[in-house]
C-alpha cells in the first residue's frame, strides 16, 4: 500500500450516503465499502467489487475527469481537501487486473447467442458481464484488436495500453472476430438472441469551409501519428479533449504546434488539466480565432468576439467582419467534435434530430432484439458513461430473456 493512499483512506469519513458514489459517479463506485477493505488491507476483495461493478475501473481511475465525478462530490470539499479516492482506486485496480480471470457466475443466459459490434469500453464492459451470465458471446470490431478509444484515440503517454492488453487477456475466453466493419446489424438482430452496438462514435464534424480536404481529422491522426508527414508547424482546429490529445502529440513529435480556438480559455470543453499539460508540453494557444479557408500553405482566420445580449441571456460568438488573415502552417489538423455513424442501423426507426429512436434501456425502436451503448447512443463522452450505459442493457438483455 502506497503510504499517500493509506492515509487518503484513513480520511475518508466512510458517508452512509457518499456523494462521490451516488451524485458524483455515473457507475456508482462503492467508495466506502473499498476504503474500508482498503484499510483492512484486503485489496484483492476490493479490487474485486470494484472490477464486478465496473469492469474498466483500472482504466477510468486514470483517465476520468475526477474533479467533474468522485473528487468534485467529496463532501470534505467545503472544509478540507477532499479525499483522492481516484489514486486509492488506480492502486487497488491497477494490482488486481492482471489476476482476474473471467468466470461463469450465474447460468441465466446459459444457451443465448450475443453479438456485441464494438470492442471499445463499452463493449467490453458488456462482454464482461455477459460472459459471467453464461451467455455465449461473439464481438466484432472493425480494428484489428481490442479497446476502442482506449487502444486507438488516448495516446500512449496518458495511457498504457499494457492495461488495454490485460482485457484481450480477460476477455480471450469470449469469440472475438477483428477486422471486422460490420455493416448493417440486421443480420445479426435474425441469426444472434440480441445485438448490442457500442460503435463508439467516429465520425468526425466538418467545418464548412473552401479548402477542407487540405486538413487531416485528429482521429485517423491520433490513431497512426507516424503515418503522416506534418512538416514544420501544425495547427489544430478545437478545443476539446481530442484536440488536446492530437496537439500534445503533435508537439511530443518535435513539431511547432498552436492551438486556434473560436471562444475564450474559459469555454473551452477540454478538461483544464490537460490545457496546462498541453501548455507544458510546449503547444501555443489563439483563442478567439475562426477558420474560415484553408489554402496550400496555411489558413486563412477571421478574429472573433463574445457578444452579450441586451437584457442578458447566452453569449454569442461572431466573426468579425473584414479581419481575414494568412497564418502559415504545413498540417491542419481539426478536431471539432464527431457523432455516431448509424448507417448500420438501417431497420431502426429516427427521430426528427436524426438519432434512433432509442428506450431508456438501450432497446432501439423497429427491432425486438438490438440494445445500443457507449458513445454510439449518447453521443462522444466518457469512458465512464459508457460503462454505465452498458450495465443498463445488460440488466434489460438479461431481464428480456428471463
Ligand atoms: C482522443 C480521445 C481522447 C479521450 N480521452 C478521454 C479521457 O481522457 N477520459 C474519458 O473518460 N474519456 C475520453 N474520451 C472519450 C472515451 O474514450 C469514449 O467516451 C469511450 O471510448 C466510448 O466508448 P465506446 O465503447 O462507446 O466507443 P469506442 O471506444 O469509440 O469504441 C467503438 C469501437 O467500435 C468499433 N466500430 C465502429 N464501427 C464499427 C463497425 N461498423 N463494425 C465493427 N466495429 C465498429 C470501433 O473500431 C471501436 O473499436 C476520449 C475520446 C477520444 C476520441
Amino acid at each position: 500500500m502506497s503510504e499517500f493512499c493509506a492515509a487518503e483512506a484513513s480520511r475518508c469519513l466512510l458517508c452512509k450516503k457518499p456523494k462521490c458514489a451516488l451524485q458524483g459517479c455515473p457507475v456508482h463506485t462503492p467508495v466506502p465499502e473499498c476504503m474500508l477493505l482498503y484499510r483492512q488491507g484486503k485489496l484483492d476483495e476490493a479490487g474485486e467489487l470494484l472490477f464486478q461493478n465496473n469492469p474498466l475501473s483500472a482504466i477510468t481511475s486514470l483517465v476520468c475527469d475526477w474533479k467533474q465525478f468522485c473528487f468534485g462530490h467529496c463532501v470534505l470539499n467545503v472544509k478540507q481537501a477532499p479525499i483522492h479516492w481516484y489514486q486509492v482506486e488506480q492502486e487497488i485496480s491497477g494490482k488486481y487486473l492482471g489476476k482476474v480471470i473471467l468466470g461463469r457466475r450465474d447460468d441465466s443466459l446459459l444457451g443465448k447467442r450475443i453479438a456485441i459490434v464494438g470492442a471499445g469500453p463499452a463493449g467490453i464492459a458488456a462482454a464482461v458481464w455477459l460472459y459471467q451470465k453464461g451467455a455465449s458471446v461473439v464481438m466484432y470490431d472493425a480494428n484489428p484488436r481490442m479497446g476502442g478509444v482506449l487502444r486507438y484515440g488516448i495516446p500512449a503517454f496518458r495511457l498504457d495500453k499494457s492495461l488495454v492488453d490485460e482485457y484481450e487477456r480477460i476477455l480471450s475466453v469470449v469469440e472475438f472476430r477483428g477486422g471486422c466493419e460490420v455493416s448493417d446489424v440486421a443480420p445479426f438482430a435474425a441469426e444472434y438472441d440480441a445485438v448490442i452496438v457500442c460503435a463508439g462514435a467516429e465520425k468526425p464534424s466538418t467545418l464548412h469551409i473552401p479548402g477542407e480536404e487540405r486538413s487531416i481529422q485528429a482521429l485517423p491522426f491520433l490513431k497512426e501519428p507516424s503515418a503522416f508527414e506534418l512538416g514544420r508547424k501544425v495547427i489544430v482546429i478545437g478545443g476539446g479533449n481530442v484536440a488536446m490529445d492530437a496537439c500534445r502529440t503533435a508537439a511530443r513529435m518535435g513539431v511547432e504546434t498552436w492551438v486556434y480556438y473560436r471562444k475564450t480559455f474559459e469555454n473551452m470543453p477540454a478538461n483544464p488539466l490537460e490545457v496546462e499539460e498541453a501548455k507544458a508540453d510546449g503547444v501555443q494557444f489563439k483563442v478567439f480565432q475562426a477558420p474560415v479557408e484553408v489554402r496550400p500553405g496555411g489558413v486563412v482566420f477571421c478574429d472573433c468576439e463574445n457578444i452579450v445580449p441586451e437584457g442578458g441571456g447566452r453569449v454569442v460568438t461572431r466573426i468579425i467582419p473584414g479581419t481575414e488573415h494568412f497564418v502559415e502552417c504545413d498540417t491542419l489538423i481539426t478536431a471539432i467534435s464527431e457523432k455516431p455513424d448509424f448507417l448500420l442501423l438501417s431497420g431502426a426507426e429516427f427521430g426528427a434530430d436524426g438519432w434512433p429512436v432509442v428506450s431508456d434501456n438501450g432497446l432501439v425502436s423497429g427491432f425486438k432484439n438490438v440494445y445500443v451503448a457507449g458513445d454510439f447512443r449518447l453521443g462522444p463522452r466518457t469512458v465512464v458513461e459508457a460503462v454505465a450505459s452498458a450495465r443498463l442493457v445488460v440488466d434489460a438483455v438479461a431481464g428480456n430473456m428471463l
